[in-house]
């Protein structure tokens, strides 16, 4: 399986390839080969409880284990790989 946003394009207005790599319909750009393993739910990783772009789409609060959260909505503890690197202490 893989994700459903996940399609292969050889270009976009910023990039030209000789072959395809993985693109994100959801933030409109190529992913990098580490995200891509999420996309294709590769090691056990899967788009809903990994990646905060899917989960951000699809309306699902984030918490620590990757589970919704009753009420949802509230992403005040949502973590990633690509955050702004703040940490709070
Ligand atoms: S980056 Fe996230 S939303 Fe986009 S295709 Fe990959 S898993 Fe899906």
């Amino acid at each position: 399986m893989a994700c459903p946003h996940l399609s292969y394009r050889e270009s976009d207005a910023d990039h030209d390839f000789d072959t395809e790599r993985a693109y994100c319909t959801v933030v409109g750009r190529f992913v990098q080969p580490m995200r891509a393993d999420v996309c294709n739910e590769r090691y056990g990783l899967s788009p809903a409880a990994d990646c905060e772009f899917y989960r951000d789409h699809h309306g699902l609060a984030w918490d620590e284990s990757g589970a919704e959260a009753p009420g949802g909505g509230d992403d005040s503890k949502r973590s990633g790989t690509e955050n702004s690197g703040a940490e709070e202490s």
